[in-house]
């Protein structure tokens, strides 16, 4: 605890120079760590086939890509986001000038989890210092040589009280958590999100938590079959489904599911060959632990393909259970894993009314060619975001602001706002010396009064 007090003091130190808040600063920054992302390449795709044995075409496009886009989106804007932004003075403050100035928290620690491990703890930091933070990652012990990988790189680049990097598992995050940094970014489950939220409230330390949950994908009885198979299964495969915003389950329209079924166990072999498991490229589940609690669910409905396991290499084949009822267990937690159970609906509304049911999801997706269902769709679910006719792709974009609502998190990042989650408003009214209009006060003696 010590040495963590002293690494915040450190840090609010150094925020208290005013550097971080620089803009020249900021965006040297950026770029340092986006040359070091570059430099650090070949490292970061070793670590994540290491930790998670991502394939070098995944963990490129994954963990790398999206922060070199974050970064340059970022080099670009935040120049023209850094100005004061002038807005309107009311009536009653006739005279003066309004602004509103965007200003960092200060020490912003972030902690990130294991699936996508790289990425997301670099996101926020490019967020953190585009607003001008001082920042503390904690990546996820679980994937141990990206942990240590990033603790090297970020070494390398930044000051220790500008940005550090804090190695360790749970009794490390706690002891982060009772520190009194000014804001916290907190990536991974529920259940952990409610014990950060609760040590936030300790200091009302503002917070984001991007959670996770079951995402449901809807295909409806006149979606293009052929693409609904590729990119579900595709958003369902990517890292063995250890994904935080893949298709959960699919909620398939009772007409269209056994044509559906059949092309997606065409695409899982035009994918990864008659048996998944060999292929190197396909992705192991990330320990034991997460091995065992998934297996569990392989009794649950009819597996209609796969069911293959190595519990050695830690290998799940593509799994799809048919038949599933709302009651399995399956059905009653996040499956964070290659297993996707099937349910059907005849009626839209049935299928609406179901994910009602069922706390709001991270993300959704729907398969329609009507432009009308799916507006309906966007507009009767609560989720975080999602895709029309597509799965997952929608968090790659810096144009899109990403995040839950309820237990699967609050608060956005991305782009533009990452910048604005690392930072607040401040409210900056500035008054004139030339005149002062008495009403206000006390006593009235003379109307408008020239100084
Ligand atoms: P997790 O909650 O177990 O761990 C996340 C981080 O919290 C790790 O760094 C871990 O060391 C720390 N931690 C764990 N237990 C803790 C405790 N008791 N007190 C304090 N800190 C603790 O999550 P995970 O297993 O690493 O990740 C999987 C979960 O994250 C899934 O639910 C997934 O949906 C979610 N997730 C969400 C997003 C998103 O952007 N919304 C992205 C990836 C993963």
């Amino acid at each position: 605890m010590e040495q963590i007090t002293k690494l915040v003091e450190q840090q609010k130190a150094f925020f208290y120079t005013g550097k971080p808040k620089e803009l020249e600063f900021r965006l040297e920054c950026i770029q340092k760590l986006k040359d070091a992302v570059k430099r650090y390449e070949p490292d970061i795709l070793n670590a994540l086939k290491k930790d998670l044995n991502k394939s070098e075409k995944e963990a490129y496009m994954t963990e790398i890509a999206t922060v070199f886009e974050e970064c340059n989106y970022m080099l670009k804007n935040l120049r023209s986001w850094s100005k004061p932004q002038k807005v309107r003075t009311a009536l009653t403050q006739k005279g003066a000038r309004n602004y509103i100035y965007r200003e960092p928290y200060g020490v912003s620690l972030i902690i990130g989890p294991w699936n996508y491990p790289f990425m997301l703890v670099i996101l926020p930091l490019i967020g953190a210092l585009a607003a001008g933070n001082c920042a503390i990652l904690k990546p996820s012990e679980i994937a141990p040589h990206v942990s240590r990988l990033v603790a090297q790189m970020i070494e390398g680049i930044f000051n220790q009280e500008h940005v550090a990097v804090v190695e360790g598992g749970v009794d490390t995050s706690t002891t982060l958590l009772n520190a009194p940094v000014d804001f916290i970014f907190f990536t991974g489950s529920e259940a952990v999100g409610k014990i950060v939220m609760e040590a936030a409230a300790k200091r009302l330390t503002p917070l984001v938590l991007e959670l996770g949950g079951k995402s449901p994908c809807i295909i409806d009885e006149d979606a293009n079959l052929e693409l609904a198979a590729k990119r579900i299964i595709w958003g369902k495969l990517l890292n063995a489904g250890q994904t935080c915003v893949a298709p959960d389950y699919l909620l398939v329209h009772e007409r269209i599911k056994n044509d559906l079924l059949k092309r997606m166990k065409e695409t899982i072999r035009d994918f990864y060959g008659e048996e998944p498991i060999e292929n190197p490229n396909y992705g192991r589940i990330v320990n034991e632990k997460h091995f065992e609690r998934l297996t569990r669910f392989l009794t649950n409905g009819d597996i209609v393909l796969g069911g293959k396991v190595d519990k050695e290499k830690l290998l799940i084949s593509p799994t799809i259970l048919d038949r599933v009822s709302w009651d399995d267990p399956v059905m009653k937690e996040e499956i964070f894993g290659p297993i996707l159970p099937v349910l059907t609906f005849t009626q839209l509304n049935e299928a609406i009314e179901r994910v009602r049911m069922l706390p709001k999801p991270l993300a959704l997706y729907y398969f329609s060619e009507s432009e009308d269902k799916q507006r309906k769709i966007i507009e009767s679910l609560p989720f975080g975001g999602g895709c029309m006719n597509d799965t997952i792709i929608h968090m790659a974009s810096p144009y899109l602001p990403f995040g839950g609502v309820g237990t699967s998190g609050m608060g956005r990042y991305r782009g533009k706002s990452s910048y604005q989650c690392f930072s607040y408003e401040k409210s900056i009214l500035k008054q004139t010396t030339r005149f002062d209009i008495p009403f206000r006060y006390p006593t009235v003696k003379n109307g408008l009064k020239w100084l």
